[in-house]
């Protein structure tokens, strides 16, 4: 069983990804890692994939299509992905849904769920260290970081708020549509982002153990 991470942006879901990804042995699709890995290869991709990237061009979706079937061809046997950060939109969700049945995989969506005003909230209320830029959520209290000692500053510039605006409407106009395509196939697990990282964890694992087959 493969899973796809749905979230807002503050919701948490890479942190608890990577909570999955340890519990149940799953591989990460990263679309950035395996851009580079592959455009450094002398294949067909490979060199379909440089020359989009040099001419400063999105990668188009049936070529993003091309690499999840190139990752999930070189899978090692048994093992299952964890999806973070796609399928984005209602056109990618269908061609991955089409992928996925001709791979023959099932899939499952989990959707770490926080309002937009959470979300905002998390976003701007979290700060940084102005030397090694490591993030601090808002629960942190201490003045500085605790990396390298850094100073810690909030980013509440409009600049950031535009950002995060854009990030936000982005999710709701063209992923929220897609998640609810999934809710309708029964293929989402809704877990409630607004409660405590370690919470929403149990209550992800309390879900997603018995699909895996793994007990407490
Ligand atoms: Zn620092």
């Amino acid at each position: 069983m493969d899973l796809v991470l749905f979230g807002r942006q503050g919701s948490g879901k890479g942190t608890q990804g990577k909570f999955f990804t340890e519990r149940y042995g799953l591989t990460p699709f990263v679309t950035g890692d395996e851009l580079r890995k592959l455009a450094a290869l002398d294949s067909e991709l490979g060199r379909k994939i440089k020359s989009i990237i040099e001419a400063g061009h999105l990668v188009p979706n049936e070529v993003v299509m091309e690499i999840i079937e190139n990752f999930m061809n070189n899978l090692e046997e048994g093992k299952s992905v964890l999806f973070d950060g796609i399928p984005r939109k209602m056109e990618q969700a269908e061609s991955f849904n089409a992928l996925m049945k001709k791979l023959n995989r099932e899939f499952s969506g989990v959707l770490i769920e926080i309002g937009e005003k959470t979300a905002i909230f998390r976003l701007t209320s979290r700060r940084m260290c102005a030397k090694c830029k490591a993030i601090y959520p808002a629960k942190y209290d201490k003045e500085s970081c605790e990396e390298c000692g850094g100073e810690l500053e909030t980013r509440q510039d409009d600049a950031n708020m535009d950002a995060i605006r854009t990030r936000l409407d982005a999710y709701e106009n063209e992923t929220v549509p897609a998640i609810n395509m999934y809710r309708e196939m029964d293929k989402i697990i809704e877990i409630n982002g607004e409660q405590d990282i370690e919470v929403v964890n149990q209550d992800a694992f309390a879900v997603l153990d018995p699909l895996f087959g793994v007990s407490n």
